[in-house]
């Protein structure tokens, strides 16, 4: 897909309308169209990647590092106690804007949007296996 394509991008450029919460030179927050609860907020670079691992670790960081801030922003907007930190990223995953999003989703006691997914066991061999190969796959 290239950027002229991309939803966000458009949003990014100012050619589609979005309810702007906050915009820096790396990134954009907007609250997302179909929200899972009231002040759902979307976090976007400016730039297009299509997927989390292809950023560049400044503009990751850069855009990261606004999510506290965000985050309390919305707790304070809604009256929410709490809220999740998500990025879909690929298909697999749910992602379904393929320009890298990270959703903030504000929570109270009793929303009923629940969040637990099943864990599984893994035998030591896996595990271990699993770490050398995820630790020498690391290239900074
Ligand atoms: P994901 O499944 O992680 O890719 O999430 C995509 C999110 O983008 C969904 O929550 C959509 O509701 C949201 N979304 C799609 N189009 C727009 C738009 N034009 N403005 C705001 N949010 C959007």
């Amino acid at each position: 897909m290239s950027a002229g394509d991309c939803i966000f991008c458009r949003i990014v450029a100012g050619e589609i309308p979005a309810r702007k919460v906050f915009e820096d030179a790396v990134c954009m927050a907007f609250l997302d169209v179909a929200p899972l609860a009231p002040g759902h907020c979307l976090v976007v670079p400016k730039g297009h990647f299509g997927s989390f691992d292809q950023m560049p670790a400044d503009i990751a960081g850069a855009m990261l590092s606004r999510l506290p801030m965000l985050g309390k922003a919305v707790q304070s907007a809604t009256g929410s106690t709490g809220f999740n930190v998500l990025l879909n990223n690929g298909k697999v995953a749910g992602q379904e804007v393929m320009h890298v999003h990270v959703h903030v989703i504000p929570r109270k006691e009793g929303d009923g949007l629940g969040y637990r997914w099943h864990p599984q066991s893994l035998d030591d061999a896996t595990a271990d296996s699993l770490r050398s190969r995820i630790a020498d796959g690391l290239d900074g």
